[in-house]
């Protein structure tokens, strides 16, 4: 049962967040003192170009409690916290941003409902502060896809942020997919899990990584790897273009029959051929989009490489 010699560990992955860890640091230390919990904070530096890595090390020289990974080049926010998950120790773990949209202060909550018995706490946003209304609609039709056509439920508004037990942390580590949709793990995981709802405040400092590009290709991959209904889309809608086809030819076999064939049909012609090559094109591409996920996990490579890991001096076994 959890008590002060209990382990937390704080995952928190980074990419060109210099200009923000000082800050998240001391806010995260704080919440850290007032636990009767020792902590661990995981540092993952993912291929920052900025001074990122020099901050850490500072930090690390002036906190014990500090544990730094850093990643042989940027491998994207998903894999950075595989990475902190996997070398994180605690009897539970948090992942959290380090831009500060996620408040350290909340920690404590998330550890009390990770107490009551609940292996995943997870934040839920009931404010989306300082995003425009176009990321606020894409984000609702997402989740409102995501939802029908996939097998494990995701919470909507809700990020990465959240507490893991450590049986929830060894289930997620088991999962080694290349293309990491967490949100989607998270959930299929499952074991009983519980929001908390908190307010999401705008970015402290620097830039988001995320521009529309990169959602699309995000979304794309939260779909493809929990769902086949793109595929089977193709099979009905084949169906019924094939039953279509089937009625509109009979149709005109009949009308020749009675009436001959004054005026060959060009236009209707050329309007079947296009849209048909166009239906087919667009099923070959979500074709593609499962093939070339199969090739990536196919080569079997490592999610990540290390360049360097420094341990926590709290967590070392003497
Ligand atoms: N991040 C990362 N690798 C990346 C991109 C982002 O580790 O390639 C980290 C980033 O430093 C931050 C978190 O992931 O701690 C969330 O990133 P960001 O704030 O850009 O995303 P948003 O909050 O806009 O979803
Ligand atoms: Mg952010």
């Amino acid at each position: 049962m959890p008590n002060a010699e209990t382990l937390l560990s704080i995952v928190v992955p980074a990419y060109n967040e210099a200009q923000v860890l000082p800050e998240f640091h001391r806010r995260l230390a704080a919440v850290l003192d007032g636990l009767d919990l020792r902590g661990e904070i995981v540092y993952v530096n993912d291929g920052s170009s900025d001074a990122t890595l020099d901050v850490m090390h500072a930090l690390k020289q002036q906190d014990p409690r500090v544990a730094l990974i850093d990643l042989s080049r940027n491998f994207g926010k998903e894999i950075a916290m595989t990475a902190g998950l996997d070398h994180a120790r605690g009897d539970a773990v948090v992942v959290i941003d380090a831009d500060l949209q996620d408040p350290p202060e909340l920690i404590p909550e998330l550890v009390r409902v990770w107490r009551e018995g609940y292996d995943v706490a997870y934040a839920k946003r009931t404010a989306r502060e300082g995003e425009s209304w176009l990321k606020r609609a894409t984000a609702r039709a997402f989740y409102g896809v995501i939802q029908h056509v996939g097998r494990v439920r995701i919470p909507e508004n809700t990020g990465d942020f959240r507490l893991l037990s450590r049986r929830a942390v060894d289930a997620l580590g088991q999962l080694r997919e290349q293309h990491r949709f967490m949100k989607g793990l998270f959930a299929w995981i499952g074991f009983p899990q519980k929001a908390v709802p908190y307010v999401r405040q705008p970015r402290h400092a620097g830039h988001t990584k995320w521009n529309y590009w990169r959602l699309w290709n995000f979304a794309l991959d939260g779909i493809t790897s929990f769902s086949i209904a793109p595929l089977k889309i193709a099979t009905y809608l084949g169906f019924v273009l094939a039953l279509a086809a089937f009625v509109y030819g009979s149709w005109i076999i009949l009308k020749t029959l009675a009436f001959g064939d004054p005026v060959p049909g060009y236009p209707s012609l050329m309007t079947m051929i296009l849209f048909l090559g166009g239906v087919q094109l667009l099923f070959i591409g979500v074709l593609g989009e499962y093939l070339g996920r199969m090739f990536d996990e196919s080569k079997r490579r490592p999610l990540y490489l290390i360049n360097a890991y420094e341990p926590a001096d709290v967590t070392r076994e003497d």
